[in-house]
């Protein structure tokens, strides 16, 4: 272990630069080439502490790079370090704002969610391959369509994850310092309501109003938040009609639902089913679309490697806890597979997907050596 978290003890220097680096590329979730110069990058770093890696190119968006260090015992189940390589941030950022440092603190876009995640799971990996091989062999996976609701991202990740024995995922450490040991799930749908035009002084009673139909069904929507037990609905856009004189032929609204666990996901999803297809003016009809969907990271998942990464951080030197935010990762799709799963390992940061968006410096080196060590108790 001592020679792993030595070895890291000396590549503060390093790992800023490949953060400054790859924060001044341009890697917006659809900038296909933005978010394949960050994987180059990624792999020239790997390649270069002869660590197994490859970049699973192809033409859409949300594509992924691989990388392995095998394990001494056929078979065994491995962990998987995740992260995304996208941004939320328009391709031109980078030349308004680029990486800037100001005493502890570093800027620039994405610059913690989550390109000094990224930097920090190459060195965890390019740590542990200078000792012999584990017991289980250790992934990289990182893909790069998390901002957009890792449609493809998922798929790769669920695919890999399967059977691990545990899974970190480099979201940015939260601003108190705290690891996240618990995220709300959340899904987005699109309710498309039809109804029949008419004139609304000459014939006003041959038509049906998707608007009326479509406010019912918004109300019912939001009278399914409760805050008790972490479920929210909100219709956060709307849209339809015609004209002020015309009776609504169609009409849309979108809504995005959090819940806190997959067996509340279960009855929230009937009941927007039901509402949706509950009868509304006579004539108009509605229809629901799911376009996206993150689970929850569930506390029973993260519990046990919470405080194995607490006795890690303890002997680097720094106290930790876990703590629970409402915004939504990619670790929730592990986690509800039943693997162990840690969420917020990278450096500690703020402001995310905004201008404001900072890294602690301070944190890239300890942060890293804890999650080495969490990995390494795994072999006990
Ligand atoms: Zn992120």
């Amino acid at each position: 272990m001592n020679a792993a978290v030595d070895w890291l003890a000396n590549q503060r220097p390093a790992m800023q630069a490949a953060v400054a680096t790859l924060v001044d590329i341009d890697s917006n979730s659809h900038d296909k080439a933005g978010t394949d110069r960050v994987a180059q990058a990624m792999l020239g770093w790997l390649h270069s502490a002869d660590v197994d890696a490859e970049h699973h190119s192809d033409p859409s968006e949300g594509d992924a790079l691989l990388a392995r260090l095998p394990g001494a015992q056929p078979g065994a189940a491995p962990v998987l370090l995740m992260g995304h390589r996208d941004t939320v941030f328009p391709t031109g950022t980078v030349a308004q704002r680029p990486w800037r440092v100001d005493g502890d603190r570093a800027y620039g876009p994405g610059v913690s969610d989550m390109k000094s995640g990224l930097v920090l799971q190459c060195f965890v990996l390019m740590a542990l391959r200078r000792l012999p091989p584990l017991p289980f062999p250790v992934l990289g996976l990182f893909t790069a369509d998390e901002e957009i609701g890792s449609q493809r991202g998922r798929i790769t990740i669920e695919a890999h994850a399967r059977g691990a024995r545990a899974a970190f995922n480099a979201e940015p450490g939260r601003v108190s310092g705290n690891l996240v040991t618990e995220r709300k799930g959340g899904a987005t749908f699109t309710i498309d309501v039809t109804g029949r035009a008419a004139h609304s002084g000459m014939n006003h009673a041959d038509g049906a109003s998707a608007i009326e139909t479509l406010a019912r069904k918004v109300q019912a929507l939001h009278a399914l938040t409760d805050y008790a037990v972490g479920i929210t609905a909100n219709v956060g856009l709307i849209s339809g009609g015609m004209s002020t004189n015309t009776v609504a032929p169609s009409a849309q609204a979108k809504l995005d639902l959090r819940f806190c666990s997959l067996p509340q996901r279960e009855v929230l999803f009937e009941r927007v089913k039901a509402i949706v297809d509950a009868p509304g003016v006579p004539g108009t009809e509605a229809r629901l679309t799911q376009t996206s969907e993150f689970l929850p990271l569930e506390r029973r998942w993260s519990g046990e490697l919470m405080q194995r990464y607490q006795a890690s951080a303890a002997r680097v030197g720094f106290a930790v806890d876990g703590e629970f935010t409402g915004g939504c990762s990619d670790a929730g799709f592990t986690a509800s597979l039943g693997i162990p799963t840690l969420c917020g390992v990278g450096p500690v940061g703020g402001k995310a997907h905004t201008d404001g968006e900072y890294c602690c410096l301070d944190t890239l080196v300890p942060r890293a050596q804890a999650l080495v060590g969490t990995i390494l108790s795994l072999a006990d």
